[in-house]
């Protein structure tokens, strides 16, 4: 079997697709790498934020729902999704966000025994969606492992998101998800009061660190805008994908495959209630607009293209701004 390396993309609800376009490009400097549909209801955005290449691992992707009502956030669900920074960048961060007017709160130094420790940030984004800035040692200078950063954007090179460093979920037992991750060839590597760290046996991916908080007595989460809707992990491409799927059923139900375009997916639950997606690195999201020009024009897919107008006049028109003319 493939291993699994990390996170491949997030996937997260939002209510005014302004709003959630100007926070991730604008304040946090992530680059719009695709602005299309919803493709099981047209009439929504599906925006994919990530590195200037729409690198899997640092793709976060929103279904903007005008009006949608905020979620509660609780047991059986993604709590909080991580990117990495230099731990130098900890305190540019701090101040940028400051000055955003961002709610942002240093929560301090996590898992310290190793590896010089994680220094976090935790903020929340316009719908109230959790998000930590993990500064660590491992990432320093401008060495950014298969991340190139936004040229769209006015964050230091130096400080830019480097893509995910992982997510937590909140469960109020872990044994089941931890067995789920241990299929998938993760293993529990680090345990510091209620939070139990599962990366992949080998390799430095983006997006490797999945967390578990468990709680045994907090309430179960009600998803809403600023909710994580699933996780996507990555695997390289079909063939490996079909592997895995033939692993993950036998313990799991899992859905055939589903042609997302930019990429092949398979969706399961784990049985803590999290819905997880098994998402291939090809074919990419330059597959139907240069690179260069990434996430400016509208992209359907082609089945949809006949019903255009009618889509468009449906959304919500959106403006992107840049920070700096690439
Ligand atoms: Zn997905």
């Amino acid at each position: 079997m493939t291993p699994i390396v990390g996170l491949h993309h997030v996937t997260a609800i939002a209510s005014d697709p302004q709003g959630n376009l100007d926070f991730y490009t604008e304040v946090l400097g992530l680059r719009l790498v695709k602005k299309t549909v919803n493709f099981d209801d047209p009439g929504t955005y599906h925006f994919y934020f990530g590195d200037d290449a729409g690198s899997p691992g640092t793709i976060l992707t929103f279904f903007p729902w005008p009006g949608a009502t905020r979620g509660v956030r609780g047991a059986g669900e993604v709590t909080h999704t991580a990117f990495s920074v230099p731990l130098a960048s900890i305190p540019y961060w701090e101040q940028r966000l400051t000055e955003a007017g961002v709610l942002v709160e240093h929560t301090g130094v996590r898992f310290a025994s190793s590896n010089g420790g994680e220094d976090v940030l935790t903020l929340a984004d316009p719908d109230g969606m959790k998000l930590e800035l993990v500064g660590h040692a491992s990432l320093t200078g401008t060495a950014a492992p298969a991340s190139h950063a936004p040229c769209t954007s006015d964050v230091p090179v130096e400080h830019s998101i480097r893509g995910f460093f992982g997510v937590t979920m909140l469960h109020r037992d872990a044994a089941q998800t931890a067995a789920t991750l241990e299929m998938m060839g993760f293993r529990k590597v680090a345990e510091e009061g209620n939070r139990l760290r599962f990366v992949p046996a080998d390799g430095e991916a983006l997006g490797r660190n999945i967390d578990i908080v468990v709680d045994p007595n907090v309430g179960y989460g009600r998803s809403g805008a600023g909710s994580v809707h699933h996780i996507a992990f990555r695997t390289p491409n079909d063939d490996t994908q079909l592997e895995w799927r033939a692993e993950i059923e036998k313990h799991l139900s899992v859905t055939t495959v589903q042609d997302r375009d930019y990429f092949h997916s398979i969706y399961f639950r784990e049985p803590g209630g999290v819905l997880f997606e098994m998402a291939t690195d090809t074919p990419g999201f330059a597959i139907d607009e240069p690179i260069e020009t990434l996430g400016e024009a509208l992209r359907i897919p082609a089945w949809l293209e006949p019903q255009r107008s009618r889509i468009e006049q449906r959304l919500q028109p959106v403006t992107l701004r840049k920070a700096v003319t690439a």
